[in-house]
């Protein structure tokens, strides 16, 4: 996840009180005199520390429920950086304003914490070993699903240090820490009996002492009601700075005899099936689980858990019988309707592969329909076979029987503006970024192979659960030569103004550009809950509409950066217009800022402590 503060030159990363308080000497210890640092207590919380009459105060800065930042009892801020702008204007109940930045030595980098160090390498190493992927599905999975998948490493990460020993009794715990020499400050942690319950034992004066660790509703964990830690790892690495309550602070580890030779390397936690567990709650003794979503009581379901998420076609075994037309004694097909669109309708089924079967979605031609339609249907099945993107819902082939049927993978969640407009209340608008950020890898996807969809819209984004969208309905889309970067469409048809960019409706130009103005409309469907983009205006005025620079307005619940983007897609020339690649990058980095904040209590709030 991006560090909304790396780039400010007053961060010093992961620091310590006392290091803070030398660099604030150093620097002069004049009033006002600010940097800001990592809290070692709260995951993606940081630490304001300040000078005011030769003293120093501390102020620890939350990142909330949703995803702003505050000092306790302050004002809520979209990032660090915007809250220490904030109260250099305005004390605000702080000290005094801040004044002056306490700015990094020349050549020094902010201090990477444990945790940021090991990060990436867990993040790619458990998505490799979870869901068995491997190169471009590996790369997607990282992208779109990394936010959860290191939350869930950070909860667990303390698997990997080398001080934790797993389930061992306090016996055990003991001739350990005996055994060799037995300096103050040697620790372990392990694992009690009571499965989910922790204890730190710790030497001092040859003795062993057991501090049992606590683990609240709020999934914070705690020794004896001291400071609360979102993670074990976060809990030992403050309690190497200083005991806080206990008889001597952490200094050395007892290594766990268990670990492999990679000891000290840190290696995704194992499962005992070989794969690791695919939930992303943490469970505490009380057998409260946080709820992620604020809507599941299960635990949540990963684009990768599902069968969909590769292609059918990934195992080689199965790719042999990869072709156009399919067997009518492969497919089944049901009598359930899942839809109806312009062809006819869309049934559901089963298609038998040779190891497994899969279910599908069958759109059927209607019987006694014109050539022109067959011709569209054939053309839609060759576009879309072509295509492989777990964003992208994959056309398995075309079956030839009672009726010509384009067989599909099943989004059985439906279109994307149906479903968010019947569960407006329940579906947080994190959850909105999310589907809509895969639908931009759908279609950075679709930009580097060269296609135009043209037909990009809530209704052509249907779900495969709240969690996972994919791209569909290419009846329009075309293939573009290697060397062309747009498709001139020869007239006019039955178009989707109000999904069109001035171009396309000006000089029936189509092109990735003019994909990414109807992903910019898809956005506002989509933060608008399913409603009708230019209510009550009929297709043709829209474009009098944007070309006198006015815009859709932002729905009320979008956040402020998502309209930016939204309006930076419907920038009217496209040579100025963002590309696909540009998109993606600054949805995911909105997306990883904000995505924990479903998952994290609002922690305890310390008060501001003068040293
Ligand atoms: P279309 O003809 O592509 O507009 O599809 C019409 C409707 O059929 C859609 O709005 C969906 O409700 C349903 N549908 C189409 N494709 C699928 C699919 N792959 N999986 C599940 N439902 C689908």
């Amino acid at each position: 996840m991006p560090n909304p503060a790396a780039h400010l030159p007053f961060y010093f990363g992961s620091i310590s009180r006392s290091d803070a308080e030398e660099h604030l000497k150093l620097a002069g210890m004049s009033d006002g005199l600010f940097l800001l640092r990592q809290c070692l207590r709260n995951l993606g919380g940081y630490v304001l520390s300040m000078v005011h009459k030769i003293q120093f105060y501390h102020y620890p800065i939350e990142r909330q429920m949703n995803g702003t930042y505050a000092i306790a009892g302050g004002k809520a801020h979209c990032g660090p950086e915007e809250l220490c702008e904030y109260y250099s204007k305005d004390a605000d109940g702080l000290c005094c304003t801040l004044r002056k930045p306490c700015n990094r030595p020349s050549g020094m980098e902010p201090q990477p914490g444990i945790f940021d160090s090991i990060r990436d390498n867990m993040v790619r190493a458990y998505i490799r070993q979870t869901w068995n992927l491997e190169g471009e599905a590996l790369e997607l999975a990282i992208i779109s699903q990394a936010p959860q998948v290191e939350k869930l490493l950070a909860t667990t990460a303390h698997e990997t240090m080398r001080w934790y020993h797993g389930i061992i009794s306090r016996e055990q715990a003991e001739s350990r820490l005996y055994s060799g020499t037995q300096p103050d400050g040697k620790f372990l942690m392990r694992e009690r009996k009571e499965k989910g319950t922790y204890a730190l034992s710790l030497v001092y004066g040859k003795t062993v002492y057991h501090y049992r660790i606590t683990h609240d509703k709020a999934g914070k964990y705690s020794i004896e009601e001291g400071t609360k830690f979102d993670t074990l790892w976060q809990l030992v690495e403050y309690l190497k700075l200083k005991p806080d309550g206990l008889i001597y602070y952490l200094k050395e580890d007892a290594p766990n005899p268990d670990m492999s030779a990679a000891s000290g390397t840190p290696v995704p936690p194992a499962h005992p099936s070989g794969k690791a567990p695919r939930r992303l709650t943490t469970q505490n003794s009380d057998g409260y689980t946080p709820d992620p979503t604020g809507l599941e009581n299960k635990s949540r379901i990963l684009p990768m858990d599902t069968s969909c998420y590769e292609s059918p076609y990934s195992d080689p075994e199965e790719l042999k019988d990869k072709k156009l037309f399919l067997k009518r004694s492969n497919l089944i097909v049901d009598e359930v309707e899942l839809g109806v669109g312009n062809f006819g309708c869309v049934r559901k089924g089963v298609y038998k592969m040779r190891k497994k079967q899969i279910d599908v979605a069958i759109k059927m031609l209607k019987s006694g329909n014109e050539k022109t339609q067959r011709d569209d249907m054939m053309k839609e099945a060759q576009i879309m076979h072509q295509l492989d993107n777990p964003y992208i819902v994959r056309v398995i082939g075309v079956c030839e029987a009672e009726a010509l049927m384009l067989v599909m993978e099943m989004a059985s969640g439906g279109p994307l503006h149906k479903f968010l407009s019947s569960k407006r209340d329940e579906i947080p608008v994190n959850n909105v970024v999310e589907l809509m950020h895969q639908v931009a890898i759908g279609m950075k996807y679709l930009e580097e192979k060269n296609f135009v969809h043209r037909d990009l819209a809530a209704r052509n984004v249907l779900l495969v659960n709240q969690h996972y969208a994919k791209i569909s309905d290419f009846g329009l889309s075309k293939a573009l030569a290697a060397d062309d970067s747009y498709y001139m469409a020869k007239t006019t048809g039955k178009w989707p103004l109000k999904w069109y960019a001035p171009e396309c409706i000006l000089f029936r130009k189509f092109s990735s550009k003019s994909d990414v103005w109807s992903y910019g409309v898809t956005m506002w469907e989509a933060f608008s809950y399913g409603q009708k983009p230019y209510k009550k205006m009929k297709g043709p005025d829209v474009m009098t509409f944007l070309e006198n620079g006015k815009r859709m307005e932002c729905p009320s619940r979008c956040p402020p950066e998502m309209y930016k983007l939204m309006n930076q897609c419907w920038t009217f020339k496209w040579e100025d217009r963002p590309d696909f690649v540009t998109v993606e990058t600054l949805i995911r980095t909105y997306y990883y800022s904000i995505a924990a904040k479903t998952e994290e209590g609002a922690g305890p709030r310390g008060a501001a402590t003068p040293t």
